[in-house]
């Protein structure tokens, strides 16, 4: 079982920002309002998750950290059907097997929580502890006993660069949690949680940039899409300047970033990516989230269709505006 969480944490754990995507992924799933997100040195010596979300309850927290104990998935049909953003069972037990990590759960308020250390996949410690309702998750050394994929990591400022991606995403999709996110000591990012898109936009990219943004908002019997996308003021040369969501998750899809570029055709400049976020909702039958491990990656089924839907659901929200060129 040990050597099955090392092999199963090559594929889920490849650098801090995985192993930050599935804890904050978790507290999502657990009906947190505040994320709070602490690193230390890239997340390499240090990454902490606290939440106020539902909790683990005392007798489940050692049971959360087994593999395959608590797949959220009950039946293969689920696969398409999937609600919560965890599915596997996997990233506790994989985390668990590659650092030290140090677990404090409680589920009811102002109960009786309880507490759990793990080193490479090893129980050192476990034992009741007082807890405001939620989960405090640190993730220690990751890679200390695997020096060869401590070996691939990067700089400290390039796993910080993976790691605010991933706050960011994850505060982009959830306007309604409120997210913190220090790296040694400074606060990097703050959101407000109180629903409103354009105030995380701000947070993340600026006043001026979110101010510069016009809404986009449309439906079809089989999508909806509603977002923010910039004028062709606010570009970026890189294309995580446009953050795709469907039903909730973030994705790389071109089936939407190219229509959105091809709306924008004469406005943008070559190789320029409209600061764009568009959250695209649809029957869980129409995509498939299945198609890479990391749940980046889907396929459409109605590709054209969605694409031409796009395209005109940004033309319409540029239509309005006089586009004046500096
Ligand atoms: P999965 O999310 O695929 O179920 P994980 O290994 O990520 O698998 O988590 C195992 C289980 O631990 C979850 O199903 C959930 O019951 C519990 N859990 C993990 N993190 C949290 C959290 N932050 N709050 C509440 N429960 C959690
Ligand atoms: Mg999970």
């Amino acid at each position: 079982e040990h050597l099955a969480n090392q092999i199963a944490a090559g594929e889920v754990v490849e650098r801090p920002a995985s192993v930050l995507k599935e804890l904050i992924e978790n507290a999502v799933d657990a009906g947190a309002t505040t994320i709070d997100v602490t690193a230390e040195d890239g997340g390499l010596s240090s990454l902490r998750i606290v939440d106020n979300g539902s909790g683990i309850q005392p007798d489940d927290l050692r049971t959360a950290f087994q593999r395959h104990a608590t797949s959220k998935i009950a039946t293969g049909k689920d696969l398409f059907q999937i609600v919560t953003l965890g599915f596997r069972g996997e990233a506790l037990p994989s985390i668990a097997a590659v650092a030290k990590v140090r677990c404090i759960s409680a589920s009811d308020t102002g109960g009786l929580g309880r507490l759990i250390e793990i080193e490479g996949g090893q129980i050192k410690r476990e034992e009741d502890a007082g807890a405001p309702r939620g989960t405090d998750m640190t993730v220690k050394e990751l890679f200390y006993n695997t020096p060869a994929r401590l070996k691939y990591m990067r700089t400290v400022q390039t796993e910080l660069g993976h790691l605010s991606d991933v706050v960011y995403r994850q505060a982009l999709s959830r306007p309604d949690i409120a997210f913190t996110f220090a790296h040694n000591g400074t606060t990097l990012l703050r959101t407000q949680g109180n629903g409103d898109l354009r105030q995380v936009v701000a947070a993340i990219y600026g006043t001026a940039a979110a101010k510069a943004m016009i809404e986009v908002s449309a439906e079809h019997p089989d999508y909806a899409i509603e977002g923010l996308t910039a004028l062709p003021v606010e570009t970026r040369s890189n294309r995580n300047a446009v953050t795709v969501l469907v039903n909730g998750r973030y994705v790389r899809s071109p089936a939407v970033v190219q229509p959105l570029l091809q709306a924008y055709h004469t406005l943008l400049p070559i190789n320029r990516y409209p600061l764009s976020v568009l959250s695209l909702r649809m029957h869980p039958s129409l995509v498939d989230v299945n198609v890479h491990p990391a749940k980046l990656e889907v396929r459409f089924s109605k590709e054209t269709e969605l694409r031409a839907f796009v395209e005109g659901a940004v033309r319409k929200a540029l239509g309005g505006q006089a586009y004046i060129p500096s």
